[in-house]
């Protein structure tokens, strides 16, 4: 512990954003992060508290008393062992991760948390500064091949983790970059996309390959799911050409709101929004879709609905509305009640704070059109009565809409990916696998494991950077009878 009385002297400290105006002119992200000596007086405010509930309250475990004691001294490089010891890839959590290490932390009961999130940022950006972040390429080869099938935080999580361990990793990605929703989901305002080929760039040095454009599958007809694949691979092949195969294919199925003039013009998943301007912004076509001067209405309240918001925003739609089925959350949370675990409450992100008109407890009974073009939704307002969504009888009402931008989550994987491989799913559809046993990581077909949102169903980038090490690991274990990898 750094400072004992660090918590009782200084204040939690918050990244600075750039001013609206200013960043609403681009894509670039627009967080600043802290300085070094800011860090470390952050770094201070650790209590190193005896039993670190954030160590818990992190998906990946990351060891955050250390590194808070390490940045408040001034060992950077130390702390920065101490961080990729546990995680893949902070760079992307520092920035997007939601932080339940936050919420978990003991100073959060009755002050400001530690700011646990900016301190891991300080660590990362300082390390790509000074090019700290080196290949760590495995002293011995171990003649083994492993496919890894998708190229989000699951896949890449694994593929680094097996390389480090000696095997020959192969990701197969059916889209032209590597990266998965970091990539095409999560908007560049959010996340700069030339961290994820700064990371690639050190994978390939640890002897990943990166297979681009080819889909892995029987069929690769996909609906309205992105697929850019130029070229297929059956499961069969994959599997006779691969001593293992781990199955990251995200959860790819959005939920529709089927309800009448869904049909209509102007009717979209976010995703289709979404991945075309991650793409025009990274120089391929432009985005089909273009909101300047519109009516925008978002439906659902979670990231992707804010990533439509801030990338509304950006295009210059005219007004921008977002609604939400549930309740509005209470603004503050019941600390006694809910600490150390993630609370409900409102959640107002960057993207909310640069302009839209939030509602809630509305559902959408019709999309009004004129000539086959979306103009209006025609909303109502419901409330719950002993667990089930009422409407509330002459509450309906219109909201002028170009665009819907339809954001209320995935269902599933792609149901036709597991059936080529003939993996069982679970009850919710996802790939049935346990997460621990001898078995874990593990599908019912030989040789075939599945990780991240492809097992776990619908989540965030850091459970899947931890499924994709744990998968890692059981992998070696098969593969090897034993393995050093971490659990
Ligand atoms: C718009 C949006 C914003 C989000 N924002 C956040 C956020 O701020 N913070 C956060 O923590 N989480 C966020 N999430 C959730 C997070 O991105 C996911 O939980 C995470 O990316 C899941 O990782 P994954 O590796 O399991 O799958 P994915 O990232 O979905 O990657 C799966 C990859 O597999 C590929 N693939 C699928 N099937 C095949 C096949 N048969 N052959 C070849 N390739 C295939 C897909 O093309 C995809 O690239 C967001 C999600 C969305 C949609
Ligand atoms: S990965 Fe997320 S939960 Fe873990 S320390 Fe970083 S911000 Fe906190």
């Amino acid at each position: 512990m750094g400072k004992p009385t660090g918590f009782m002297e200084f204040q939690r400290l918050s990244e600075q954003y750039v001013p609206v105006p200013e960043r609403l002119n681009n894509y670039r992200e627009f967080v600043v992060h802290l300085s070094d000596a800011d860090a470390q007086q952050q770094g201070a405010r650790c209590m190193d508290c005896g039993i670190p509930f954030c160590n818990n309250g992190c998906p990946v475990n990351n060891i955050i008393p250390d590194w808070n004691d390490l940045v408040y001294r001034g060992n950077w490089q130390q702390a920065l062992d101490v961080l990729q010891s546990t995680n893949n890839f902070p760079e992307v959590t520092s920035r997007i991760c939601p932080a339940p290490c936050e919420a978990a932390c003991t100073l959060n009961i009755n002050n400001d948390a530690v700011g646990i999130k900016s301190i891991e940022r300080a660590i990362i950006d300082k390390a790509g500064e000074n090019n700290w972040v080196v290949p760590q390429i495995a002293t011995k080869k171990t003649g083994k091949t492993v496919a890894v099938v998708g190229s989000g935080p699951a896949g890449l999580a694994t593929a680094q983790q097996l390389a480090r361990a000696g095997h020959s990793v192969t990701v197969f990605e059916k889209n032209t970059r590597i990266g998965g929703l970091m990539r095409y989901g999560i908007p560049d305002f959010k996340l700069d996309k030339g961290l994820l080929d700064w990371r690639m760039a050190q994978m390939q040095a640890e002897g990943v390959t990166f297979q681009t454009s080819t889909f892995i599958g029987d069929d690769a007809n996909l609906g309205k799911v992105a697929n850019h694949a130029t070229q297929t691979i059956s499961p069969k092949k994959l599997q006779k050409d691969f001593d293992a195969v781990v199955l990251a294919g995200g959860s790819e199925t959005p939920r529709d709101l089927p309800a009448p003039g869904r049909e209509l013009k102007g009717v979209h998943y976010a995703l289709e929004f979404l991945i075309p301007q991650n793409r025009e912004v990274a120089g391929d076509n432009k985005n089909p879709i273009n909101v300047k001067g519109k009516h925008v209405l978002v439906i659902g309240g979670g990231d992707t609905g804010s990533d439509c918001v801030g990338t509304s925003n950006r295009q210059g739609a005219a007004f921008v509305t977002q609604i939400e089925v549930m309740p509005r959350a209470p603004d503050q949370e019941n600390k006694p009640l809910t600490w150390p675990y993630w609370p409900m409450k409102l959640r107002t992100s960057s993207s909310h704070e640069e302009g839209v008109t939030r509602d809630w407890s509305i559902a959408t009974k019709e999309f009004v059109g004129e000539n086959g073009v979306l103009k209006a939704v025609k909303a109502v307002r419901v409330e719950f009565k002993d667990g089930k969504m009422v409407e509330i009888a002459g509450s309906e009402f219109d909201i002028k809409a170009d665009f819907v931008f339809l954001a209320m989550g995935f269902t599933n994987p792609l149901a036709k990916v597991l059936d080529a491989f003939g993996v069982e799913k679970d009850a919710r559809g996802n790939a049935k696998a346990n997460t621990d046993g001898e078995d874990c990581y593990q599908t019912n077909v030989k040789k075939v494991f599945a990780a991240g949102d492809m097992r776990r169903g619908q989540s965030l980038v850091v459970w899947a950077i931890r499924e994709g090490r744990q998968a890692a690991r059981a992998v070696d274990e098969f593969l090897m009878g034993s393995s050093v990898l971490p659990r």
